[in-house]
């Protein structure tokens, strides 16, 4: 299997480096969604416009903004 994001050879979806990111990105976002309404996607657009946001994050968030995919789509389950 190879990285979605850098064509890495990777276990997952990712690489470690780009799963670690995603795992940040998505927790992050929890902590986001209990304290304002916020969209994925608006979030990951924020976090692109993060100054701050490291370089591994805004690659995870440009592929995941390019599919318009939903933190919950790869566990089949829905988030209340
Ligand atoms: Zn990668």
């Amino acid at each position: 299997m190879k990285c979605e994001v850098c064509g890495r050879e990777a276990e997952s979806r990712f690489c470690e480096a780009h799963e670690m990111a995603y795992r940040n990105l998505k927790g992050k976002y929890e902590e986001w969604r209990s304290a304002m309404d916020i969209t994925w996607e608006d979030y990951l657009r924020e976090v692109l416009k993060n100054p701050l946001t490291g370089v591994w994050v805004k690659e995870v968030a440009e592929h995941l903004l390019s599919k318009s995919e939903s933190p919950d789509s790869d566990r089949g389950d829905v988030a209340t």
